[in-house]
C-alpha cells in the first residue's frame, strides 16, 4: 500500500478546496497543537481572515488541497406549528365584579349573569 504524505513545502501555497468544490483559500503555513499530535492547516481564507483546518479535514492533496465535505449542520428551523389559537379559559371569562366567579353573557338580554349571586351585575 502506498502511503501518501505530504510536505508543509509542498502544502503551503496550495489553494483550498472545499468539500463543495468551493475554492476558501490559499495554505499560509501547517501548524501543530501542542501536546497534541494533531497538525492543522493554516489558511488564509478569501476575506484574509486566518482560519486553521484540521489535517484530518483533508481528503485529497494534489495541484490543490481538497477538505472532505462537512456533514451539514442544518440550522433546526422551528417548523412553525399551527396552534389552534385558544385563549386560555381565565382569560376568555369574564368575571363578576362582586364575587370574582365567571360570569354568563346571557344573550336573550345581553346582559352578564352571575349563576354564583343568581342576579345580573
Ligand atoms: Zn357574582
Amino acid at each position: 500500500m502506498e502511503r501518501k504524505t505530504i510536505t508543509k513545502e509542498k502544502v503551503v501555497g496550495m489553494q483550498v478546496v472545499d468539500g463543495d468544490a468551493r475554492l476558501i483559500g490559499v495554505v499560509k503555513d501547517v501548524s501543530f497543537a501542542v501536546g497534541e499530535s494533531r497538525m492543522y492547516l493554516v489558511v488564509e481564507l478569501k476575506d484574509g481572515k486566518i482560519q486553521e483546518f484540521p489535517w484530518e479535514d483533508i481528503q485529497a492533496a494534489g495541484d490543490f488541497v481538497l477538505l472532505r465535505p462537512k456533514p451539514r449542520i442544518e440550522a433546526v428551523a422551528p417548523t412553525p406549528t399551527v396552534t389552534p389559537t385558544q385563549a386560555p379559559a381565565a382569560q376568555a371569562q369574564t368575571l363578576c365584579p362582586t364575587c370574582g366567579k365567571p360570569l354568563t353573557y346571557i344573550q336573550q338580554y345581553k346582559r352578564w349573569y352571575c349563576y354564583n349571586e343568581q342576579k345580573y351585575v
